[in-house]
């Protein structure tokens, strides 16, 4: 009786199987692809964001990202990109 039990359970555990082994296949090929497109995006977004931050008035810099408030020289510390040097004159009516 066990052996009938047996062989008749079988094809459906089986089916169950791969299907759970389908579904978590499926589910991570979507994770990576989601991934590799928000990665492929990334430099876009950074850089989009960036020239946002600019605009509104906060000196950045555009390749690494950097704070540059207070800087002296038009050339990025962190890694050295040259930039505009009216980004780092102060703001009108800022202070000082
Ligand atoms: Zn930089």
């Amino acid at each position: 009786m066990g052996h009938l039990r047996a062989t008749f359970m079988l094809p459906r555990m089986r089916f169950a199987t791969d299907l759970a082994i389908m579904c978590v296949f499926d589910g991570l090929l979507a994770f990576f692809a989601i991934l590799l497109l928000v990665y492929s995006f990334r430099r876009r977004i950074q850089h989009s964001l960036r020239q946002q931050l600019i605009a509104r008035g906060t000196p950045i810099c555009l390749h690494c990202g950097y704070d540059l408030r207070g800087q002296t020289e038009p050339r990025c510390p962190e890694c050295g990109t040259a930039f505009d040097s009216s980004l780092i004159k102060p703001a009108n009516g800022s202070g000082k």
